[in-house]
């Protein structure tokens, strides 16, 4: 059996509703990042909201970015990430996201961070960049939101256009590691549904994409054992016993539903985590 799931391709104006609903069920002030944790190795141990910015800050790495550079964030959630590269690099960032209610809270952000100055946020599509000119961007970065949007190739194509001959792009997305069994599909099923993600399939697919997309790949990882792996080893093993099969995942609170499915990949290590990096030739 291969890693093929049910999901539908994901509906940009769903997805962005979807985030809306994040925001607006989650009862503390909703500032923490939204993706998977980073530790370098063993030796490494970050507690997940530093691992997680670990994460942003590997990505950051691959953009040689500094002072007067400009980035495009592409699916800058709540701006965490957003934030952090302006801060850390001194580069101008515009971070996109589908979502209004996020975009809301990112704005927000950004004045209470004093990081007016160098980041933006903007509501749209990150497979109509209508608003930026061709070349008008140093670095992109898509810290694990490629997987929901509907057509990779057709996201990377648009980023290549926004791109600087020179200009580079790094992303993290899920892949499929090894051959499903079949006991674990449900679970990988209700993550991507309930997620709206669609996904790559092998990690082999990608340096076509990239190709296909006037890019040329820089690096292909696979980075699963230090970042999903590894995040799925914090959670407290009582979490994981008492989860509820897919199946009566629906009968919880909304919010714990979100929690449930994600949790449900625990021990669906097929399922991998990699980052790329590729360049608009022509520097
Ligand atoms: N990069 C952020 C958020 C990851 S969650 C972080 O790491 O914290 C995925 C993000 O992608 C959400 O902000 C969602 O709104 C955005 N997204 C998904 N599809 C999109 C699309 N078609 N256009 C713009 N943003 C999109």
């Amino acid at each position: 059996m291969t890693l093929d799931t049910t999901a539908e391709a994901p509906v940009p104006e769903e997805v962005g509703r979807l985030y809306d609903r994040f925001v607006t069920l989650t009862t503390e002030a909703p500032s923490s990042n939204m993706h998977y944790g980073y530790w370098e190795g063993p030796h490494d141990t970050a507690p997940l909201e530093v691992a997680t910015d670990q994460l942003t800050d590997l990505l950051v790495r691959q953009l040689e970015l500094g002072p007067g550079r400009r980035v495009l964030d592409l699916g800058c959630g709540l701006g965490i990430p957003t934030i952090r590269l302006a801060r850390t690099t001194g580069a101008e960032v515009v971070g996109i996201t589908n979502s209004h209610e996020q975009a809301r809270v990112a704005r927000a952000l950004v004045e209470k961070e004093g990081m007016a100055h160098l980041v933006t946020i903007a509501h749209g599509d990150a497979t109509e960049l209508a608003a930026h000119p061709s070349g008008s961007f140093d670095a992109v970065m898509a810290l694990e939101s490629i997987g929901h949007m509907p057509d990779r190739e057709t996201v990377l194509k648009s980023a290549a256009r926004v791109l600087r001959p020179g200009g580079r792009i790094a992303l993290t997305d899920f892949f499929e590691r090894a051959p499903l069994p079949a006991d674990k599909q449900e679970a990988l099923d209700a993550y991507f549904t309930k997620f709206m993600m669609t996904w790559v399939g092998q990690i082999d697919a990608y340096p076509g994409i990239v190709r296909a997309a006037g890019l040329r790949l820089s690096s292909l990882t696979d980075i699963s054992e230090q970042t999903i792996r590894r995040t799925f080893q914090q959670v407290p093993r009582s979490v994981v016993d008492n989860l509820p099969k897919p199946a009566d995942v629906s009968q919880l609170p909304e919010m714990d539903q979100f929690g449930a499915v994600a949790i449900g990949l625990v021990d669906v290590w097929e399922l991998g985590y990699l980052m790329l990096v590729a360049e608009l030739p022509g520097d």
